[in-house]
């Protein structure tokens, strides 16, 4: 028997209003429609902060002036890995001039590795992540990384540039502890997205309560990596109540506190204001 007249939406959680989401793509055309009513839907769960995360400086030009117009948000800017072979010396110049122009611009990413679709030669995306962690590290910059099937080597990578105990965020954690062991060793900030809501994660799952809260951040990648009860449909904003409540569940914790401590954790992360 269906049981989607029971699910919860996400209103209905009464949520304190400080919840950041930390990583969304809202200038995706997925978006193009509706975009008032997924900002309002996410407001009346309790997500008061957008990351909202550009691929490429023409995305950035494209929209950011329409969702800067939206309260709360904020914007990140890096050539994905998927995008790796597009970067030339111009790009990195282009992207450090927005960063100088833009104070909504508060971190460089999300960059890294993806040997998983390797949509980009591994050695153009092991060049393209390497020159903006260099530029990063210039500008004295928060970092967004994205590493799929390539932990081995983005650790080694961000050994080598010597990137220990700066600010950096690790996108769309779905690894084990091990993982998450090292990326905390590091001093580095852990983003926990929609799939810990998946009986089948099972090695997130039993990662979450081993990262601190003080380290640990909530996102949606909205509109990929739909949560339960959604899984399938489009992701949005709201749907990071359900994030939440799986790390509150797997933690023995209430909701509130989860939802209130990684918004504060985020805030800080970015330096947002209170
Ligand atoms: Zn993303």
């Amino acid at each position: 028997m269906s049981s989607k007249k029971n699910i919860s939406m996400p209103e209905t959680f009464g949520l304190p209003t400080v919840g950041v989401e930390t990583h969304a793509h809202l200038d995706f055309p997925e978006f193009a429609e509706d975009l008032d009513q997924v900002v309002a839907r996410a407001q009346a769960a309790g997500v008061v902060w957008f990351g909202n995360v550009f691929l490429s400086p023409v995305a950035y030009r494209l929209h950011h002036t329409r969702l800067a117009a939206i309260p709360g948000m904020f914007f990140t800017l890096g050539i994905h890995p998927h995008e790796a072979d597009t970067l030339t010396t111009e790009m990195l110049a282009d992207m450090a001039t927005l960063f100088a122009d833009d104070p909504g611009l508060r971190a460089f990413g999300e960059i890294g590795l993806d040997f998983y679709w390797n949509r980009s030669p591994r050695d153009a995306q092991v060049r393209a992540f390497q020159d903006q962690l260099a530029l990063a590290r210039d500008l004295d910059l928060p970092v967004v990384v994205h590493s799929r099937e390539a932990e081995t080597e983005t650790l080694a990578i961000l050994r080598d540039m010597d990137f220990t105990d700066r600010p950096l965020l690790w996108h769309c954690f779905g690894q084990g502890r091990d993982l998450a062991e090292a990326v905390l060793a590091n001093g580095w900030h852990i983003s926990i997205p929609g799939p810990v809501t998946f009986p089948k994660s099972t090695a997130l799952r039993q990662a979450v309560p081993h990262i601190p809260l003080s380290r640990m951040v909530l996102e949606t990648d909205c509109p990929f990596l739909t949560p339960q009860p959604f899984r399938g449909k489009r992701n949005e904003p709201a749907y990071l109540c359900y994030t939440a409540q799986a790390v509150a569940e797997l933690r023995n914790q209430s909701i509130h506190e989860v939802w209130s401590a990684c918004g504060a954790t985020a805030r800080a992360f970015f330096q947002l204001a209170p």
